[in-house]
């Protein structure tokens, strides 16, 4: 299509098409956080990686009493599921350069007492984690990962699924022909949480009468882990889609894989972190809890954040009040990508395409903008600025139509430290689905927006 008048309108632009000769990068850079997201399916998982990366990098552990000093470099992990990093300067006084993002993801946990028999067959019963749509996670290979905790406080770390000879486990559903009453109902109700039971045996040990089929998965617990029934209690055990990222489409241009949200804001920061030297502080945190309102000891509405700040100040004699006002902080969280076979959930003009870049979210929540931190124009402003000044692809979106539905960030209980806060993330098709799908360019746009943000002076 040819175009007779350039149109001055804002408009985002493809990074494919402007700036091709970053495809290579983003390419080379996507085969790294592939393989980080192997190995980083569930917050604890992730915790451990982002150790592993900081470590080999210089980064030593801190905990709250520690003195620290410009020139440290430091990571703080909260009870095994989140994680902070600091590149200490000596200039506090003037703020931090943070960034926030979520390393929990939706997924189907078990309940304490998850363990049942009927029809011959030994199931899971399951406790779904964050807004997912229920139907998308029936039939399925899944994996079961996390840890339990014995009564004596030993802790043994479980995942079955993920290697390519291991068995996985599936939630069944039921064949069409026996199902045609459920095409009449909603979506919500056509599967509720209590149907995501999870298959895992079939065979009784020896004698069905005397050794039941969850006697068998018992055995294999306690042989294997060294595991109890009553240990399950204290258990964080979760299934989620089994195997590796994959390349989507004929050029290998997207990733299809599980847990984008929000990993795909979490890797290219810590890169970032990693990579670059900067001459303000900067600061990352890795939180958990966010897919369910980030309520809870790990979760950033608890102080763990505004506590590791405080130390940071206060070790170097600056006024912490003073320090967080003037601090900045990128909340890198995914926005939604527009899909073309749903043009009515996007407003086209403020959504977020595919390839385009990072998207700038001024705010996010429902409604007349409830629920969100609403970034002062001047804080878009400086983001602009920073991503322009360093050639970064990016986009301005909002989360679908006024009055559809929305969503919130983490940007909210940054605010709450007052800290100005905007939102930054990887448009994603697919949110919360077992295997979502993001642009490798966008994903190369999130770590240029990260390097460009911690350069902030
Ligand atoms: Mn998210």
């Amino acid at each position: 299509m040819s175009e007779t008048k350039k149109s001055n309108l804002y408009e985002p632009k493809n990074v494919a098409k402007e700036s091709p000769e970053k495809i290579e990068r983003a390419f080379a850079f996507c085969r790294d956080y592939a393989e980080f997201l192997a190995n980083s399916k569930t917050e604890r998982q992730s915790v451990n990686e982002c150790v592993k990366l900081a470590e080999a990098a210089g980064y030593r552990e801190f905990n709250f009493g520690d003195s620290v000093k410009a020139g440290d470099k430091i990571y703080y992990v909260n009870r095994g599921h989140s994680v902070i990093l600091a590149d200490v300067k000596d200039n506090l006084a003037d703020g931090v350069n943070l960034i926030a993002a979520h390393i929990d993801s939706p997924r189907i946990d078990l309940k304490p007492n998850p363990l049942y028999e009927d029809g011959g067959m030994a199931f899971f019963r399951t406790h779904y984690y964050g807004g997912l749509k229920k139907y998308q996670w029936p039939t399925i290979p899944l994996a079961l990962i996390g840890t339990v905790v014995r009564e004596d406080g030993t802790k043994v770390d479980i995942c079955v699924g993920e290697n390519e000879n291991d068995p996985v486990f599936c939630i069944p559903d039921l064949l069409p022909h026996l199902d045609r009453g459920r095409d009449k109902k909603t979506l919500g109700e056509g599967f509720s949480g209590e149907m995501l039971n999870t298959l895992i045996a079939s065979y009784p040990n020896g004698d069905y009468e005397k050794e039941p089929i969850v006697e068998a998965v018992l055995s294999y617990l306690k042989d294997n882990y060294n595991v109890t029934a009553e240990d399950l209690v204290s258990a964080e055990l979760t299934l989620v889609p089994a195997g590796k990222v994959r390349d989507l489409g004929f050029d290998r241009s997207m990733m299809l894989g599980y847990g984008h949200d929000d990993k795909v804001c979490s890797y290219p920061p810590l890169r970032a972190m990693l990579d670059g030297t900067y001459t303000k502080t900067a600061v990352l945190v890795l939180s958990d809890k966010e897919e369910i309102g980030s309520d809870g000891v790990t979760g950033l509405d608890a102080n763990y954040l505004r506590d590791f700040l405080y130390e940071l100040a206060e070790n170097a004699g600056v006024n912490p009040r003073l320090m967080l006002s003037k601090s900045i902080c990128l909340s890198a969280d995914v926005s939604a990508c527009f899909d073309p076979t749903y043009p009515e959930a996007h407003e086209r003009k403020n959504a977020a395409y595919l390839n385009c870049g990072v998207a700038l979210a001024k705010y996010t929540g429902h409604g007349g903008k409830y629920g969100t931190s609403d970034a002062p124009a001047e804080v878009v402003a400086k983001m602009r600025r920073l991503f322009n000044a360093k050639g970064v692809a990016w986009q301005s979106a909002e989360l679908g139509r006024v009055d559809l539905g929305g969503g919130g960030t983490l940007a909210k209980y940054v605010a709450k430290l007052n800290v100005e806060v905007l939102d930054v993330g990887v448009p994603v098709l697919s949110m919360y689905a077992p295997f979502e799908v993001v642009s490798k360019l966008d994903v190369y746009a999130m770590y240029e927006a990260s390097l460009a943000f911690l350069a902030n002076e």
